[in-house]
């Protein structure tokens, strides 16, 4: 093996691998990052919320430096029926107020800013360097190749942050190739619109934004949410569901997403909006039942490439974030110690496990298998309570007490034990 070999190399520059290349070198340690886009972040997509305290423990006074869109003051979630739409939201002024609780920002500014963060503390960011495998020693990771003589490089270990659907991850030997229900596939668009109007169309003071969560038909009734979030001049739109339900009923997000635009509860707020960027990208939805190993002789994964999402709220690049630094933390311990086997490593995991990552995916761990045996919630149900709705609130001159009788005549075809089941199963899924 050369003699140059670095502390560490990182694999992916999105924030899992920047976190983990900034503890790395604070530490001293020789790290470098590959990222295979143009420049970090030119490959990376995400639906646009950043929470401020996680991001501003792991880097103290972002919110002055980074580029950031609007402050989150209000959380809106939408159930649509296939002409209809019910809402709910919460605005609180709290939210208005510094210290904000989330931003929008995108990832192509976010994630270059980062790295170039990442680079003034000592960092080496090396984009257009695509990591093809892992070399290999005594079944050790002792380093990675781009496919030729000279793009093998060396190290004490290697940080997989390679993102959804890691091919180095199952390279390594931590997991299996991901299965379709393991993973969504979202397709987003960035729509550029005037800030009055955005302001005017979703009712925000100036500079203000909101983020909306949509349900039922906005996936053509599967599991899975479309989303709204309001940049400074544009809006960032997506949906998805999980990739094997795509698969299953034929239909793609590409025809999602439209088919989501042109609703009629949809259209007057993106209406004369100018399509600027459109994207698709996996999110891994395994959870915690199917979480990968971490780490193996020589080799960590940190991020989406580790399965660390949770999609009940949202959190995605955050885990990164914090996954990304507990790597480097353990990689620090095992360089004093010199032990860069699994067992040297194996602090990473307890880390993990100590943290609310582990722990809140823990918490939601029947969610997705719960949802996904019922189909019904995102396609029948929407469909039954806005009929309900729409009844009820439809003034004719039939009598209130039969209006009443139609509207649980509406909920007769549901079987009992069924609607018991969802209630009983519901309540499980919170408890955790
Ligand atoms: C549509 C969508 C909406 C989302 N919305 C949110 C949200 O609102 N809030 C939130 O917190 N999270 C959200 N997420 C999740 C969030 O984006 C991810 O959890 C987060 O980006 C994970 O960071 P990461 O560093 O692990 O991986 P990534 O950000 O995916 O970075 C991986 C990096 O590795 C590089 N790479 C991959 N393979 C190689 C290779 N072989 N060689 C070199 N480089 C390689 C890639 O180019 C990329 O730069 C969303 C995701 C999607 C897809």
């Amino acid at each position: 093996m050369a003699d140059d070999r670095m502390d560490a190399i990182v694999v992916g520059a999105g924030p899992a691998g920047i976190t983990a290349a900034r503890e790395l070198a604070t530490a001293g340690l020789s790290t470098v990052v590959l990222e295979r886009g143009q420049f970090p972040g030119s490959k990376n997509v995400w639906g646009g919320i950043l929470y401020r305290e996680p991001t501003e423990a792991i880097i103290p006074g972002f919110e002055a430096e980074a580029p950031l869109e609007r402050p989150i003051i209000e959380q809106r979630y939408m159930l649509l029926s296939f002409d209809a739409a019910m809402t709910a939201s919460y605005k609180s002024m709290r939210f208005a107020e510094e210290p904000y609780n989330a931003y929008t920002a995108f990832r192509g500014d976010f994630d270059q800013w980062y790295a170039a963060k990442a680079e003034e503390e000592g960092v080496e960011v090396y984009p257009e360097f695509t990591v093809t495998d892992l070399l290999w020693e005594d079944g050790a990771v002792v380093g990675v190749t781009t496919g030729d003589a000279e793009g093998e490089l060396y190290a004490n270990v290697v940080v997989l942050a390679d993102g959804a659907n890691s091919l180095l991850g199952q390279r390594a030997g931590l997991h299996e190739e991901w299965q379709p229900d393991e993973q969504a596939l979202v397709a987003k668009e960035t729509l550029r619109l005037d800030a009055t109007k955005i302001e005017e169309r979703f009712n925000l003071p100036a500079g203000k934004g909101t983020a909306l969560e949509i349900f039922g038909e906005s996936t053509w009734g599967m599991l899975g949410y479309g989303f709204i979030y309001t940049n400074k001049d544009s809006l960032s739109i997506g949906t998805g569901a999980l990739l094997s339900d795509l698969i299953t009923s034929g239909r793609n997000v590409n025809d999602m997403l439209d088919r989501f635009k042109a609703h009629p509860a949809i259209v007057p707020l993106i209406e004369g909006a100018e399509s600027e960027e459109y994207s698709a990208h996996l999110i891994p939805e395994g959870g915690y039942n199917r979480l990968p190993r971490f780490y193996a002789d020589g080799v960590v994964m940190v991020g989406d490439a580790a399965g660390l999402v949770n999609p009940l709220n949202r959190e995605g690049a955050n885990l990164a974030m914090l996954s990304g630094k507990f790597a480097g933390m353990a990689i620090i311990e095992a360089t004093e110690c010199g032990d860069f086997s699994a067992t040297g490593l194996a602090r990473y995991r307890e880390l993990l496990e100590e943290s609310f990552v582990v722990k809140d995916l823990y918490k939601i761990r029947h969610m997705t298998d719960f949802a996904h045996d019922r189909p019904w919630l995102f396609g029948e149900y929407p469909e039954l309570i806005s009929e309900a709705a729409r009844r009820y609130l439809t003034v004719s001159g039939q009598p209130k007490a039969s209006v009443q009788k139609d509207i649980l005549k509406l909920f007769g075809g549901v079987p009992k034990k069924r609607l018991l089941g969802d209630a009983v199963g519901a309540l499980r899924v919170i408890k955790g």
